[in-house]
């Protein structure tokens, strides 16, 4: 998966739901406070109307206390002060305090006080009218203090509207009683007034109200309905991204998110779980024999087999191609390899004439793993491991398949520069004659001269090059250095013994490589029958046409061709019927081990024997002992490579050896 588009996925992973909760929560929060704002401001609005109007009759009220200068005065006109006060105002009470004294009453009401110094206002607010304070209409500590000049200034009609709403209909929604003061020469006029609240006064308020809480609830539904898609849409992808296109489970995905949490509590609970990575072996033969939509409903049934045999708290999914990932728990290896194989051979029973094959990868988790991603990739690297050729094989990832990988990485990192650098450098072993032990011939061995790791063998990097293609370019390369030496010494006039090079099975996927060896080789002008072209016997199993026909042309080019390692595998005598070729070159393993040395020699001399009926040249490997040379030379074997004579060497140390050749 490209880098940008792993990083939206896990942009899309992370999308969380609660921004989406939290901003609305936010929002509503801030339309109520907007709508408690002006139901506040509309209702202060009222209360500070009523209030006025308040104000406004206790003026009127003061007026008449004005014009009185004593309380023997005010007892006289006392009934006909209060039926004018009746007339003209809408007050409930009046009351006259001098020095903290209620002096006179119009109803025996009047504020009580709580202290010698304080009066305690029945009811919360007290409304102060004074000649001149600070500011017109101000409130501080319950007392609400007002200027006559505010009040004259204000127009009754002005505060309650019309004069039908002065004195509304109806019975009043609320009642707000306040005592009004007002200081006069007979002392501190109280005027107790109800400030009824009718609904018409709260009209505005209703209408701004139910205007607000409208907008909010249209708001409130829009918000609650795009979030509700939001969350919908969000489950919707999340069920794509999650599934799996071809056999519509789950997904790579889905495993690594339910894998890690899986494994993590397993940790927790002393559980064990394996990671497991499992491929169906040439599927892309299957596919290319029976088509691509049969391909994938053979992937689609193995699926659906492979789901009856995971528990709940297990894993399956289809990663790509023919590969599932499984997590499953298990006791012990020996159980979870019974499992497994048991798994394969249920999935063996989709078709009764196609056998299928697959290779197993198994990572065992440990305390403290968390990605479950790494862990796969430790499984698939075990499956790697097993290479192409094994069949229904399962192997259990180890630290030392780590330490390989790593060096695989260091040899692809470093190849092209070492090839350039020719940090690639040719050692010769000689091959020798039998019957007089003289130098007869030589091969091309490749060592590694790599500036930080030093000398390194070809087994550490020969398979490597040989699984990611580069293998050509370095045979090309000896090749093409061998035929530069051999020029060399054409050229000084010495004389030259011919020189195999190796060439690898991967060639063989180029239907001109005659004619590339050719041009190669031709480029130093050399004779071609001094190089000896070396193919290992597993080519001879792959493409037989082409190889066949390669074998020929190079042969008919003049040059001389090998079959290397012949025994190694599975070696087959039918191809040496076949295939018309010059040398054969006996596997060194038939020389090894004590107890198969005498069924070994048995092989040999009837191998030899039949190389020669073909009129091949033989060539006996791996030759390490005076036994081994004494019973080849009795055998009549040609030429001998081996460490009695020789281990592969420098050029310049091989020239110096067999300078007395020359
Ligand atoms: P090979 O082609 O079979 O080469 C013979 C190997 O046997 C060489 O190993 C050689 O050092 C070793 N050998 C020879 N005599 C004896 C002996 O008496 N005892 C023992 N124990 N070993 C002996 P080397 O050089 O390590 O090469 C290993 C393999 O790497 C070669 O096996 C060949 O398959 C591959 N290789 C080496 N160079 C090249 C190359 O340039 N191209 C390709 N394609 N493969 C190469
Ligand atoms: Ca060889
Ligand atoms: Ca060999």
């Amino acid at each position: 998966m490209s880098k940008s588009k792993d990083k939206r996925i896990r942009k899309f992973k992370k999308k969380r739901i609660w921004p989406s909760i939290l901003g609305l929560f936010i929002v509503s929060i801030c339309f109520m406070v907007i709508m408690l704002a002006v139901v506040a401001f509309l209702v202060s609005d009222v209360v500070k109307n009523k209030i006025v109007a308040g104000i406004h009759d206790t003026e009127e009220v003061s007026h008449f206390f004005e014009k009185i200068e004593s309380f023997e005065e005010l007892a006289e006109i006392e009934e006909t002060l209060l039926f004018y006060i009746d007339i003209e105002t809408d007050v409930e009470s009046i009351a006259v305090i001098e020095d903290d004294k209620v002096v006179w009453s119009s109803d025996d009401r009047y504020p009580s006080r709580t202290s010698e110094s304080e009066f305690m206002i029945t009811d919360d607010i007290r409304v102060f009218i004074e000649d001149d304070p600070e500011n017109n209409f101000i409130i501080e500590d319950n007392t609400l203090n007002v200027s006559k000049d505010f009040i004259n200034s204000i127009e009754i009609k002005e505060i309650l509207g019309t004069e039908e709403m002065i004195i509304p209909n109806g019975t009043a929604l609320a009642h707000l009683k306040v005592w009004f003061e007002v200081p006069t020469e007979v002392g501190n006029v109280y005027v107790l007034k109800d400030l009824k609240v009718y609904q018409e006064d709260l009209f505005t308020l209703i209408i701004c109200t139910v205007l607000i809480a409208v907008i909010i609830a249209t708001f409130m539904i829009y918000y609650l309905i795009s979030f509700i898609g939001l969350f919908f849409d969000m489950h919707k992808n999340s069920k794509i991204i999650y599934t799996d296109m071809l056999t519509g489970g789950e997904n790579r995905l889905f495993f690594e998110k339910k894998g890690n949490s899986l494994i993590r509590k397993a940790g927790r609970r002393g559980k064990k779980y394996a990671v497991i990575h499992l491929k169906m072996r040439k599927y892309r033969s299957y596919c290319t024999c029976f088509g691509v939509k049969e391909g994938e409903a053979l992937i689609e049934k193995c699926y659906a087999l492979l789901k009856k045999q995971i528990s709940r708290k297990e894993l399956m999914v289809h990663r790509e191609n023919a590969q599932f990932g499984l997590l499953l728990a298990y006791e012990n290896r020996e159980q979870l390899v019974t499992r497994v194989e048991k798994i394969e051979s249920v999935l063996n029973t989709i078709s009764p004439n196609i056998k299928l094959y697959f290779g197993v990868g198994i990572y065992l988790t440990q305390i403290g793993d968390k990605d479950i991603e790494q862990l796969y990739n430790n499984a698939l690297l075990a499956c790697d491991m097993l290479g192409e050729e094994a069949e229904n094989k399962i192997a259990f990832f180890d630290v030392e398949m780590n330490n390989q990988r790593i060096w695989e990485r260091k040899v692809e990192d470093d190849m092209n520069r070492a090839l350039k650098n020719k940090e690639f450098q040719v050692y010769l072993q000689p091959k020798i004659k039998t019957s007089e032990e003289v130098l007869a011939g030589a091969e091309a061995l490749v060592r590694w001269i790599h500036p930080q790791e030093g000398f390194i063998p070809p087994n550490k990097f020969i398979p490597i090059f040989e699984k990611n293609g580069f293998i050509t370019k370095l045979d090309d390369y000896m090749l093409e250095e061998v035929a530069s030496l051999q020029e060399q010494w054409i050229k000084q006039g010495n004389k030259i013994v011919p020189i195999s090079v190796n060439i690898s099975r991967a060639h063989f996927t180029r239907s001109d490589l005659a004619a590339h060896i050719c041009s190669i080789v031709d480029k130093y002008e050399v004779p071609h029958n001094v190089i000896e072209l070396e193919l290992t016997e597993s080519a001879f199993f792959d493409d037989k046409k082409q190889l066949l026909d390669t074998i020929n042309q190079l042969r008919e080019l003049g040059f001389s061709v090998s079959m290397d390692d012949f025994g190694a595998g599975y070696s087959s005598l039918n191809s040496l019927k076949e295939m018309h070729i010059d040398v054969l070159k006996i596997d060194a393993d038939f020389f090894r081990g004590a107890d198969v040395e005498e069924r070994g020699m048995l092989i040999v001399s009837e191998v030899i024997e039949l190389a020669k009926k073909l009129d091949m040249k033989i060539v006996a490997e791996g030759i390490e002992s005076r036994e081994q040379v004494d019973f080849l030379t009795e055998q009549e074997c040609d030429l001998i490579q081996g460490y009695f004579f020789s281990k592969p060497m420098p050029v310049a140390e091989f020239v110096e050896k067999y300078k007395d050749f020359r």
